[in-house]
């Protein structure tokens, strides 16, 4: 038997469809209840379930847990009992091994697969955890769907009109979710948009009730009764109580009693907590005109609205919503057991996995608005579930944290838009630097909302591993992400034209993403092309040895430079000046031509400078432009040299100045364009110095972060078997 769960987070219910009659009916529990409290006992004689871990719960018994399902995906403990730590995860593998094991037990058939319902607004890794909660109590899941989608099945059920438009307003405890969708045809029930606010819930309503009960208080008995905790949590649980009556009566009489203060009763009139609440059943109708505008609709486009959620018990938003809309609402569904008969309905599903994907196209806006939005529906395989085909889109946007084309700051770049119908994929191509004699890697972090990173949900950390260097150290990296029929997200990669992905290792999202919502300073590693003049000195006192271990520094300065994304070129100078070889990306030519040099081939003394002709050959080259200046004495005319030499600072041309020797090192301060760039070395320190320089020159600091290129997208690709 397969069957649908409601795993909620005060109450779970198990449905299935009936063989007989082919409808789906709910499979009540050992008790007798078609509902099961979602609430847990870790008790001496083992866990206890049901209604007797309910009322163990409401009389404060030790060791009673519920709403853990608010905690799905969080990776993180959510109690401790004895000793043992538990996740939502594994709370939810708990009760639902209780709940198929019972239902097992009143229908007497085994159970293996199931088909569980989520809230629209869970994301990608809260749905995941529910997939692995499932499979640790031994369910195959056969698919995830969204709750309000459900509800419109339940409902579909028995009001099924060709074109019906189906508004389901989803006002729970803690959320609020507005869901559109559209009976098409006999058989097919399509979701076209939905939106929620994850702050807005009954528990808002509780806390304006909590403040006007604290006034009353005060106004009854002339004493604050203050803000400490114990009384927080007596005033909010009789709000909640007096808004729940409220909803049959009005007015509601509230006796209060709180600790070391007596006892009074005060009175609340419906009028009165609806003015106080106006602006928070506003706020759920500016939910509802979002939807509308995504797909394009207005309030008459509306033919249902379909209540759904604990809150909607109260009488204003009826009230609210038909005079919004014009449309009475519809209340009648069950709102406990729609959504497990819904998922029961979609256990027909007989091929969970479709063949065909909606692709968003590649032209595609960035932001998307209401007309390419529709136009993948064609390209979708609409697959028959049985009696009822349920096509679902996309909650959330899907992004990643980019680099803007500027280099100026960090953005959101959408990958998949919201409100696609799924499974789809979807691709773009970023701009990547990469370095020679380094991992490579870029790192992915995933944004689930179209908002700037920081007011995103990022639940996932990925980093891409593998990339190869490339010559100049600009490649294309090729990210592609697919929601599946679970809106469960998959990420892969591929470098510039490849056809195979490149490896990804996940590792958990920082702490202190914090940078990502400042502006970028020079942390992204961007290489520019740099063009190296090696200017070595090569009058008399360089005879010997000192020319030989200079000449072997150059060269092993010429293998650290990255050379794919540079360009050496070699000048001696004492009497004259003479370029020996000019800028080449070719290393060995260019290391020829360094074992070439000898001493006096321009002079034995110390008359002229380089830096006249450092300028000419640098002048016109674009990049980074670097000369390094090799000398062992004190220059004849060095007051000639150093301005000469601030004529190449001026024009942006880094110099840095090796000494050693007799080298003076003011003079190395002055011609060099930092200290830093000053080097006074022994001469068996050459090879160590000029390796030091090579690093400086290739390291732009961290930064592995996609580079927006401005472009709409890229050709998806197959995943790998
Ligand atoms: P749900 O998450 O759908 O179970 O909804 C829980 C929320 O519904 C809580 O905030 C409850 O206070 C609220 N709720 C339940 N019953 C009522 C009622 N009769 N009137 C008003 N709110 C209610």
């Amino acid at each position: 038997m397969v069957v649908g769960i409601d795993l909620g987070t005060t109450f779970s219910a198990v449905a299935r469809i009936n063989p007989q009659t082919g409808l789906p009916e709910i499979i009540p529990n050992s008790e007798g209840s078609k509902i099961t409290p979602s609430i847990i006992q870790f008790a001496p004689g083992g866990l206890v379930f049901g209604s007797e871990a309910k009322d163990a719960f409401e009389v404060g018994e030790d060791n009673c847990i519920t709403t853990f399902k608010r905690n799905m995906g969080m990776g993180k403990e959510y109690c401790t009992i004895d000793g043992k730590e538990y996740t939502a995860e594994e709370l939810s593998a708990l009760l639902l091994t209780h709940l198929k094991e019972d239902a097992e037990q009143v229908s007497g058939e085994k159970i293996e697969e199931a088909v569980i319902t989520v809230p629209a607004y869970f994301y990608s890794k809260e749905r995941e955890a529910t997939i692995k909660s499932a499979r640790r109590a031994g369910l195959k899941v056969r698919k995830i769907i969204n709750e309000p989608t459900a509800a419109a099945i339940a409902y579909g059920l028995n009001h099924w009109r060709t074109n019906a438009k189906i508004l389901v307003y989803d006002l729970g405890g803690g959320t609020c979710d507005v869901t559109l969708t559209a009976m098409k045809n006999e058989s097919e029930l399509n979701t076209l948009g939905t939106f929620g606010d994850h702050y807005l819930g009954g528990r808002d309503w509780d806390a304006r009730l909590g403040d006007l009960l604290l006034k009353k208080i005060e106004a009854e008995t002339g004493i604050n009764p203050g803000e400490d905790r114990e009384t927080k949590i007596i005033v909010t649980r009789l709000a909640e109580n007096c808004k729940k009556q409220l909803s049959q009566k009005s007015p509601v009489k509230v006796p209060v009693s709180l600790p070391g203060f007596g006892q009074c009763t005060v009175e609340v009139t419906r009028e009165e907590f609806d003015s106080l609440t106006a602006d928070l059943i506003e706020r759920t109708g500016i939910l509802c005109k979002t939807v509308l505008d995504e797909v394009g609709f207005t309030w008459p486009d509306v033919t249902d609205i379909l209540l759904v959620g604990g809150s909607t018990r109260m009488p204003q938003v009826s009230a609210y919503l038909q005079r919004i809309s014009g449309k009475k609402p519809i209340a009648h569904v069950n709102p406990d057991e729609a959504v497990a008969l819904g998922a029961a309905v979609q256990t027909q599903l007989k091929d969970p996995t479709y063949n065909t994907l909606a692709v968003v196209p590649k032209d595609a806006k960035k932001n998307k608005g209401p007309d390419n939005k529709l136009s993948v529906v064609s390209e979708r395989r609409i697959t028959q579930v049985g009696i009822l085909t349920v096509n679902e889109v996309t909650t959330h946007a899907m992004g990643i944290i980019a680099v803007n084309e500027a280099g100026t700051e960090y953005i959101n770049e959408t990958i998949i838009p919201a409100n696609y119908p799924i499974p789809v994929k979807s691709a773009r191509a970023f701009n990547f630097y990469t370095r020679s004699n380094s991992d490579n890697e870029l790192d992915i972090y995933v944004l689930q909302g179209d908002k700037k990173p920081l007011e995103c949900a990022i639940p996932y950390k990925y980093v891409v591993t593998g990339i190869r260097h490339v010559k100049g150290g600009k490649t294309l990296i090729r990210i592609q992400y697919s929601y599946d029929q679970n809106a469960v997200i998959h990420v892969q990669a591929r470098q510039e034209q490849d056809t195979k992905d490149l490896p990804i290792r996940i590792e958990p999202v920082p702490e202190d993403m914090s940078k990502y919502g400042r502006p970028i300073e020079t942390e992204v590693f961007v290489p520019e092309t740099l063009s190296i003049l090696l200017a070595v000195d090569v009058s008399g006192s360089m005879s010997g040895d000192p020319l030989s271990d200079a000449q072997n520094a150059m060269c092993a300065f010429v293998d650290d430079i990255d050379i794919s994304s540079a360009e050496i070129g070699i000048i001696a100078v004492s009497d004259r000046v003479e370029l020996v070889y000019p800028l080449t990306d070719n290393a060995e030519k260019c290391k020829k031509a360094i074992r070439g040099i000898t001493c006096g081939q321009t002079g034995y003394g110390n008359d002229t400078h380089p830096f006249k002709l450092i300028r000419k050959e640098l002048g016109n080259r674009k990049g980074r432009r670097f000369a390094v200046i090799l000398a062992d004495g004190v220059w004849s005319n060095q007051d000639v040299a150093i301005r000469a030499a601030k004529e190449c600072h001026k024009e942006n041309i880094e110099i840095a100045a090796i000494g050693f020797g007799g080298a003076d090192e003011d003079f190395l301060r002055n011609i060099s364009s930092s200290d830093a760039n000053a080097l006074k070395v022994s001469q068996s320190e050459l090879t160590k110095t000029f390796g030091s320089i090579a690093q400086s020159m290739g390291s732009g600091g961290g930064g592995n972060n996609a580079r927006d290129r401005g472009s709409s997208g890229t050709e998806t690709w197959e995943e790998e078997e």
